[in-house]
């Protein structure tokens, strides 16, 4: 037996990636602000797992190292992120890294146990690990912040975008009920989360904020000024209060039923992919990057 066979006779998919730069993420470090870019511009900064194992890389040398107390996410060019990874020459869902959770590789294995496997590691579990580091985080959000991207802001402790940045979770389309990590209805009251679900819209980055779910809106010029910034003032806070702070805030939010009610929508988040695949159609609903992209364009012209 090969070892891509896994004794079920089936056989490894191969990954047909090729990735557009070595750096999906930029690293540096100023006056004790760690700042963590994506750098996939060309695709808007789509999260494949070449990005997704960079990202985990800088946010625990961010941690690693004592001068850093603070730590900023952004996106190189237009946007944010355009969210997972679903159609560039560097999607890589059919590689393997060097996981951070104990799960096996999910590579040779078949149609909804490789998909169940992969999305535990590379969503849910790199998700709850980013959310839970000791040292305050900073998502700073420019243009789209569309669902795989909702995820990598919602992990941050502060979201500050700029006025043009649009929120959008449109995978209801797919069949599935949202992003794997499935923390709408505690980002926003559950009414306005079924809205935001069910219409699949863009909200304003001046909506999220009257939502709660933006902390400040500056306009681009000065996002990126405004957001050090505020990242400087926390940065002169006590290394050790503001860890202790930071996991109390977030046992709130498990005492608040996020962690149980991001494993339950996982759960339902796989059998919408499973029906999928049931019914041929693949595990997204008959939909790619293009069909999503069209359907965007057709529902925002409306
Ligand atoms: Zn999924």
């Amino acid at each position: 037996m090969s070892s891509l066979d896994p004794g079920d006779g089936f056989v490894a998919r191969e990954d047909a990636s090729v990735y557009e730069t070595a750096e999906p993420v930029l690293y540096e470090v100023m006056d004790g602000i760690a700042i963590l870019t994506m750098n996939r511009p060309a695709f808007n900064n789509a999260q494949n797992s070449q990005m997704t194992y960079a990202l985990d890389a800088g946010f625990r040398r961010a941690v690693d190292d004592d001068s850093v107390k603070v730590i900023v996410l952004k996106g190189a060019g237009r946007h944010f992120s355009a969210g997972h990874d679903i159609g560039t020459p560097g999607r890589d869902i059919n590689k393997s890294f060097e996981r951070q959770s104990l799960w096996w590789d999910h590579t040779n294995k078949p149609d909804a146990e490789q998909l169940f496997v992969r999305e535990q590691e590379v969503y849910l579990a790199m998700c709850r690990r980013w959310h839970d580091l000791p040292k305050p985080t900073i998502a700073m959000v420019q243009g789209a912040c569309v669902a795989g991207g909702l995820m990598l802001a919602w992990v941050c402790d502060l979201i500050i975008a700029s006025d043009d940045a649009f929120f959008q979770d449109p995978v209801v389309r797919m069949g599935i009920p949202g992003v794997e990590y499935f923390a709408h209805a505690h980002e926003l009251n559950p009414r306005i989360a079924k809205e935001f679900l069910f219409l699949g819209d863009r909200m304003s980055a001046e909506r999220a904020y009257q939502m709660g779910m933006v902390n400040r809106v500056f306009s681009r010029e000065q996002l990126e000024a405004q957001t050090l910034d505020i990242a400087a003032r926390i940065a002169q806070q006590p290394r050790l209060g503001l860890a202790l702070t930071k996991q109390v805030i977030n046992r709130v939010e498990e005492l608040q039923g996020l962690r149980t009610t991001m494993d339950l929508a996982f759960g339902y988040h796989h059998f919408a992919h499973a029906h999928s695949q049931v019914l041929g159609t693949g595990a997204l609903g008959g939909h790619d990057a293009k069909t999503m992209a069209q359907a965007n364009k057709k529902e925002n012209q409306a």
